[in-house]
């Protein structure tokens, strides 16, 4: 390859780069949105809990299935963060500490910030 073609070829090259990573950043952003959006949602849910606790409290019912429905909400709005930061983590090319869930090297070994070994 001559040295211009060789050069068409990185500039070409580094474009595609800089276009993956734009791409990817929007795709994170989404991403950080959905887990706002979630949690927002998992908020909502708890102030429901807490005042159908206190409803059922007044008015003496002892049935508590509309909270154990929200437990279960909360538990898959939970489920749906794990689910989007691991999707974070794929895109920045990290992974999660599973005990902590601080960023990390792909290659790390340990977690250096609370020391759990990876497999
Ligand atoms: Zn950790």
């Amino acid at each position: 390859m001559d040295f211009w073609e060789n050069l068409k070829d990185k500039v070409t090259h580094a474009g595609h780069t800089v276009a993956k990573k734009s791409t990817e950043l929007v795709e994170i952003t989404k991403l950080k949105v959905a887990i706002t959006d979630t949690e927002t949602t998992i908020d909502k849910t708890l102030r429901n809990m807490g005042e159908a606790l206190y409803e059922a409290y007044k008015t003496g019912a002892e049935s508590y299935t509309s909270l154990e429905e929200s437990c279960e909400e909360i538990d898959a709005a939970y489920a749906k963060i794990e689910e989007l930061r691991a999707r974070i983590a794929e895109l920045k090319d990290v992974k999660a500490c599973p005990a902590c869930k601080k960023e990390m090297e792909k290659d790390a070994l340990f977690c250096s910030a609370c020391g759990e070994k990876f497999e």
